[in-house]
Formats: C-alpha cells, structure tokens, sequence
C-alpha cells in the first residue's frame, strides 16, 4: 500500500493539472470514488503541505538568484497559477464527490471568492514584492470569473491582485489556436518583462512543449527537461484532476465513470 501511495505522489509530483481540464469534461464528473482518496490527500496530509512549503521555498531561492543577476536593472515577472498552485478548490472536490452539479458548482464555487491562499503561496507573493519582482496570475478561469477571482485574490492578501496581472482564459488565445494554452499569455507577459519563475500544479503552466503528452504520457518531454525543474519551473501536486489524466482516458470524451475506470486499472504497471 505505501508503495502505491508514494507512486501516486511521484507521479503527482511530476505532472500538475488545470482546471481548464476539468471544464472540458463538465458533462461527465469525475468518478466521486477514484477522488476521495486524492482529495484525502490533497487536504489532510502533512505530506501535501510540505511539497507546497518546498515548492515556494524553492521558487524564493530562484527569485534572489535572479535579483542578484539583473544587474541592469530589467523589469523582472514570476508567473503563477492559479487554482491548485496559489489558492486551494480542493473544497469544491469536496462538492462533486457529494454529487454537486460541476459547471454550476464552479460558477459558485468562483464567485463566493473564499478559496483559501495554500501554503507558502501568500509568503512567497509578498516577498516577490519585496523584492520589486511582479506577479502575473496566468489561468484557464473563463472572463467572466475575473471578478470573483480578483476578490478571492485580495481576500487572501496577494498583491498584484488587479486587472493588468490578472490574465483569463480567452486573453489572447487565438494567438496560439489552443484556447487551453497559455503560451500566447506568456507572450504578453515577457514583452515588458523578464520571466525569472513559473509556478503551476499542471505542466501547461510552464511551456507549450509540455502540450502534447502521446509520448510516454508526456514524461518523455520531462525527462529532456529535467534541468529546468526546480530552476525555472516550480512544480506544486494535484493528484485530484489534471491534463494528466487525458492520455490515461486515450484522449476519449463522454466516458462513463465505469469506463474510466476500467481505463485506469488497465494502465496500472504489475512489475
Ligand atoms: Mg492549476
């Protein structure tokens, strides 16, 4: 059992998800059972908050090596996530295991804008701050959550929580012809600043060479990547959903919560 536990964790480790994922799939939730476990996790081990306090320490160290650097005095961004990497939906996991309506329960998951900030995520904002290095919240949230977001945002105290670091789903998607991907937003960010950091729970959030995952579930791209984890890239885990889960489902939409789960057993490795 604790073989399999720290596996899950390896792999969650590896790969991060996005909510863009989950909104894809609105019309067939997640199977409540395969969640309950991850959201267990996700919300009660000691385990979960020291990868987030790993992470955020981690991204600190890079953040003062990049200061140190910028001798000329260049404008210097750190993109985040949002969901799952600065402020915690793992109750709203909680909803749909209680058969909560998904598109519906998101709407009004986002607009009570009380999601809680995860650990380390508020300590590291304001220390980037500190340090005059801007923050931009680059997130698969529709438009029209950006009031909800913002609010949820400046409930918690992050700074740059405003329209200019703030950037929604439809911002610039047309430039990439992937509305998932945030490459075109990152774009937008690195004309007129230096991107030192990135931080997300889903691979997506780091670069589109991570996009395409047919070979090897995408670990292959990981591994001729390997340096720039824990460098460039901080990864924070989500075992609960996630572009991760695609390949595991083979790219198949609509399908049952049995079929899914037929689909995941036959991708477990015996030896
Ligand atoms: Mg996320």
């Amino acid at each position: 059992m604790k073989i399999k536990i720290y596996s899950a964790v390896l792999v969650v480790a590896l790969f991060g998800s996005c909510r863009s994922s989950r909104q894809a799939t609105v019309e067939t939730p997640p199977s409540q059972d395969k969640l309950v476990m991850a959201v267990a996790w996700y919300q009660n081990s000691a385990e979960m908050t020291a990868l987030y306090y790993q992470g955020f320490n981690m991204a600190g160290q890079r953040l003062d090596e990049a200061v140190a650097r910028n001798q000329a005095g260049k404008a210097l961004a750190v993109v985040v996530d949002i969901d799952e990497t600065m402020l915690d939906n793992s109750p709203f996991e909680t909803q749909i295991i209680n058969n909560a309506d998904f598109a519906t329960g998101w709407k009004n998951w986002t607009t009570k804008a009380s999601a809680k900030a995860l650990p380390g995520a508020l300590e590291f904002a304001n220390y980037a701050k500190s340090k005059q290095v801007d923050i931009f919240y680059i997130t698969n949230r529709d438009d029209s959550e950006r009031a909800g977001t913002l609010k949820n945002l400046q409930n918690e105290g992050f700074p740059y929580a405003t329209e200019d670091h703030l950037l929604t789903k439809s911002d610039l998607s047309a430039t990439t012809g992937n509305t998932s991907s945030k490459a075109g937003r990152r774009s937008k960010v690195a004309e007129n600043h230096e991107i030192i950091l990135l931080i997300g729970d889903n691979l997506n959030d780091f670069s589109e060479m991570f996009e395409n995952r047919s070979s090897y579930n995408g670990k292959e791209a990981v591994t001729n990547n390997r340096k720039l984890f824990g460098q460039k890239f901080i990864v924070l885990p989500n075992p609960m959903y996630g572009a991760w889960e695609k390949p595991l489902y083979e790219y198949r939409e609509g399908l049952s919560d049995t079929e899914k789960t037929r689909l995941l057993k036959s991708k477990l490795k015996t030896e």
